[in-house]
């Protein structure tokens, strides 16, 4: 390697480092240590196939992957005999894995998903190419349970799939499967499949909740959650849970990897699993819900600090996304903000101290002093 190519990965390694400072604005925490496990990068692991399903022999982190969903089972409240799932590449795999499988289950199916569902919902319905309806929603995020009920009626004949956002990418709204439910029964639904998209959310709000709503207690069918979010990898990766007597629609015996093709990547990252079996194991449910409490009351705080000096800001109950009007493009750029149309967010992550948020807003006041062009009044909500 070159002087210049060394210069050159340590340049970026600065910036890196630089950067995550000021980084607020995408839900991704960092309050970790994974040094204990620094030396599984000297092994490729590979967990290609289905984690349930035992092999011989394999560099696979099989063991840890079945914990891992175990966990996320229990913490989901689905049945303790029949659940199933694995490890993904992200919280967009879990969506396009779940609604694979609800096709399957339901071919002449139409998909229902709110206009604030995330775009890999959008994706995976196209890659599916299945039917399906935009449900509007409410100001803060939330879909509208009437239009819901609408658009159900009107194809009450078929199969109803519901995408239910357990948190909004913008705005972290959740949408009430309670609602869906009596909607559901209102109508007379005989087929129908629930999964939510639990990306972000998912990951804490059954810490600090009695009864979540969206669980399989509560009647849903499948749920997929990010695992670099709020338990914090340094790799993206997702946790993906359905019902195993679901999984058998699909599943082919493939002798190449002896396993079954229940999947929806080949080979997939066998790290991945044994970093999120880590964090479970090192914090406890314990020690995460302590975690979830304290970015909830930062996200308060940030809203507190935002309103005392009038920028109208707010935050969903019990989320941890912060949104206000969107700053000058300097703002936004330099905290990493995301922005959509004329809102931004900024979400109070694990490894967010108070101390980078009020920097974050001493320099938001800055700026509009400077831009005088640009207000921070109330109207922009
Ligand atoms: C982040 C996010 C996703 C996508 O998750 P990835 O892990 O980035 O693939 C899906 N839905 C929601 C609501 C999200 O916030």
């Amino acid at each position: 390697m070159t002087i210049k190519e060394k210069e050159k990965l340590s340049n970026y390694l600065n910036l890196i480092a630089e950067n995550v400072q000021s980084s607020i604005g995408y839900p991704i925490a960092t309050d970790y240590d994974y040094s204990m496990l620094y030396d599984l990068f000297r092994y490729s692991l590979n967990n290609a196939g289905d984690p349930f399903i035992e092999r011989t022999h394999g560099m696979d982190s099989f063991i840890f992957e079945r914990e891992v969903i175990a966990f996320f089972a229990a913490l989901f409240r689905a049945p303790e005999n029949n659940y199933s799932g694995y490890v993904t590449n992200g919280g967009s795999e879990g969506n396009l894995y779940s609604l694979y499988m609800a096709r399957e289950l339901y071919p002449k199916g139409i998909v229902y998903h709110s206009s604030e569902s995330h775009y890999s919902v959008s994706k995976s319905i196209r890659l599916l190419n299945m039917p399906s309806i935009e449900i509007r929603c409410g100001d803060k995020g939330e879909m509208d349970y009437e239009s819901l009920k609408e658009a159900i009626e009107k194809n009450r004949h078929l199969p109803v799939i519901i995408v239910a956002n357990i948190g909004t990418t913008m705005t972290e709204a959740v949408d009430s499967i309670a609602a869906i439910k009596c909607i559901l029964q209102e109508l007379a639904v005989e087929s129908h499949y629930i999964h939510c998209d639990a990306a972000l959310s998912g990951a804490y709000l059954p810490l600090v909740e009695d009864n979540s709503e969206f669980d399989f207690k509560n009647g849903i069918d499948s749920i997929s959650c990010s695992g670099h979010k709020f338990l914090g990898n340094p790799f993206p990766c997702g946790i993906v849970v359905v019902k195993k007597d679901n999984k058998e629609c699909f599943g082919k015996y493939i002798p190449y990897i002896d396993s079954l093709d229940t999947t929806i990547s080949g080979s997939r990252n066998g790290h991945s699993p044994v970093f999120l079996w880590y964090a479970i194991k090192k914090y406890g449910k314990e020690g995460l819900a302590q975690r979830a409490l304290e970015s909830i009351s930062l996200a308060k705080y940030t809203v507190k600090q935002l309103q005392e000096r009038n920028i109208t800001a707010y935050c969903n109950e019990k989320a941890i996304t912060v949104v206000f009007p969107k700053p000058t493009a300097t703002v936004c750029r330099k905290w990493n903000l995301a922005t959509k149309e004329n809102l931004a967010h900024l979400v109070c992550m694990p490894g967010i101290s108070k101390d980078t948020i009020d920097r974050f807003i001493e320099d938001l006041l800055q700026d509009s002093v400077q831009n005088t062009a640009f207000s921070l009044e109330p109207t922009y909500i």
